[in-house]
């Protein structure tokens, strides 16, 4: 009996806020054709941005390695949020124009981290803005622009590597 293909596409990874999840989650289901790992820490890839390679930056690192490695990923989905608590929340910025900014540059640099260490995947950045709804949250998830790492998206060659029919 064949075994199930086990690979996937990307891997995803964001904060553990709850009000993230699942709505991260299904924003990237149904960008992607296909499923994603996914990590999810407090700050998200503002471990990778703080070279904090003694802990969490190293756990990241660990992550992308194994999605890599065992599941033959191509991209990496970097997700950080507005009022983040990791960042002291939206209360620690002087407008949200700054907290984009810093969120901005953290990705930028956890990308280029990402990057120098995995040339072959591509790594994409995003913010989730976390805004209030009535009583609840609502989260709307942005693409930033472009960043370091491979250029190209994946060829349908290698989106259909893995050939689930047989
Ligand atoms: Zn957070």
């Amino acid at each position: 009996m064949s075994r199930p293909c086990h690979d996937c596409h990307a891997l995803l990874v964001t904060c553990m806020d709850w009000r993230l999840h699942p709505q991260v989650e299904d924003h990237f289901s149904a960008m992607l054709d296909g499923p994603f790992d996914l990590v999810a820490v407090g700050g998200g890839s503002k471990s990778f941005a703080e070279h904090d390679e003694s802990g969490v930056g190293a756990y990241l690192l660990g992550c992308v390695d194994v999605s890599s490695r065992l599941h033959r990923i191509t991209r990496v989905l970097l997700v950080n949020h507005t009022d983040c608590g990791a960042y002291g929340g939206h209360a620690a910025f002087e407008s949200l124009e700054a907290e984009l900014e810093r969120h901005r540059n953290d990705l930028e640099k956890a990308a280029a981290l990402i990057a120098g260490r995995f040339p072959d995947l591509m790594i994409e950045r995003y913010l989730a803005l976390v805004l209030p709804d009535g009583e609840g949250w609502r989260v709307e998830v942005r693409p930033l622009d472009p960043g370091p790492g491979a250029s190209e998206t994946p060829s349908t060659s290698d989106k259909s590597r893995c050939l689930r029919a047989s």
